[in-house]
């Protein structure tokens, strides 16, 4: 039909569908080498308290340097990794740079700070037999302790995940180990469920952050979240919003009850420096 309609667009939208696909080819057999020769690097976001604006802690964001195709974002690579396993020695590279980065805030800061980092596991790396052990080995390494470290798994990981997927959150979590659910309300969770998770964050999605845009905002939305931050503290979770962009957004999360938030409106990801200042700035 489309042929027939107009041969051009047929042929380029199916032309542009094989480029996607050569790419993705291509940047599926460039990541292992592309790991050993580091060309991947991690930007920080602050997260920061919503009463006072100081900062919390920092999320580590991958990106990939990529020789022909410039800088790459997650959304770009982190699927192809994790279609071939290579998100397994690129997830433990990240923790182990973005820990130890965490560490040296830290011993920069005099009083030690509470400097929190928070890092981003994909689902393969959650079913992994030694999750646990890595995590543990990082840390030891670093010195970091273990109550500074907040672990990302997306609620769509954990859906319907029976004990076997649990227990090694569970002792991550025994050890001290924040674990965060990201994306929250993308799922379909089952609120009641929240209580079998070992979590003690929720990061609501950025999705509801967007629905406080409009002026007045949404006053469904402002139910929903309303809802589900007192069903976190109730649970005794903190609440995350992601995406908050704008200081209208900041305002009606924090009279929403919101804990942290994390955005444009505060900071873009970065280099490692740019958190430092951040806190520097803080302290005086
Ligand atoms: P996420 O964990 O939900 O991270 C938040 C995303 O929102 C980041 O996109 C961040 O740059 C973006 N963001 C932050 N503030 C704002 C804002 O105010 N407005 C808008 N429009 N966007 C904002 P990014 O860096 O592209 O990362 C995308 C996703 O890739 C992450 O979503 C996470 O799921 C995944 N990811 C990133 N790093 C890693 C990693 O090391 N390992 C794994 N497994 N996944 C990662
Ligand atoms: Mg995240
Ligand atoms: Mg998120
Ligand atoms: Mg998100």
């Amino acid at each position: 039909r489309a042929k027939s309609a107009g041969g051009n667009r047929f042929e380029f939208a199916d032309a542009e569908a094989d480029a996607r696909a050569i790419t993705r080819h291509g940047l599926t057999t460039a990541l292992p080498a592309a790991l050993e020769r580091g060309e991947f690097f991690i930007e920080y976001q602050p997260l920061v308290h919503l009463g006072d604006g100081s900062v919390h802690g920092a999320e580590a964001l991958v990106r990939w340097c990529h020789p022909q195709h410039g800088v790459l974002g997650p959304d770009r690579f982190i699927p192809l990794a994790e279609n071939t396993g290579l998100i397994v020695p690129l997830g433990r590279w990240v923790l182990q740079e973005a820990v130890r980065q965490a560490r040296f805030w830290q011993t920069r800061h005099s009083d030690g700070g509470p400097l929190r980092i928070n890092v981003n596991l994909s689902p393969t790396q959650l079913h992994h037999p030694r999750l646990v052990a890595d995590t543990v080995d990082v840390l030891e390494r670093s010195g970091l302790e273990p109550g500074a470290l907040c672990l990302e798994v997306t609620e769509s990981a954990l859906i319907g995940a029976d004990d076997d997927l649990l227990k090694p959150l569970r002792q991550l979590a025994e050890m001290g180990v924040d674990i965060a659910l990201d994306d929250f309300g993308t799922g379909y969770s089952n609120l009641a469920n929240l209580r079998r998770l070992p979590v003690s964050v929720l990061k609501l999605d950025r999705s509801f952050t967007q629905g406080m845009q409009q002026h007045p905002a949404d006053p469904v939305d402002l139910k929903i979240v309303e809802g589900i931050v007192s069903l976190a503290h109730s649970l005794e979770l903190a609440v995350t919003v992601e995406g908050v962009e704008t200081g209208a957004q900041a305002q009606q999360l924090r009279d929403l009850g919101c804990d942290t938030a994390q955005g444009w409106y505060y900071a873009r990801p970065g280099a490692p420096d740019r958190i430092h200042s951040l806190v520097l700035a803080d302290a005086v």
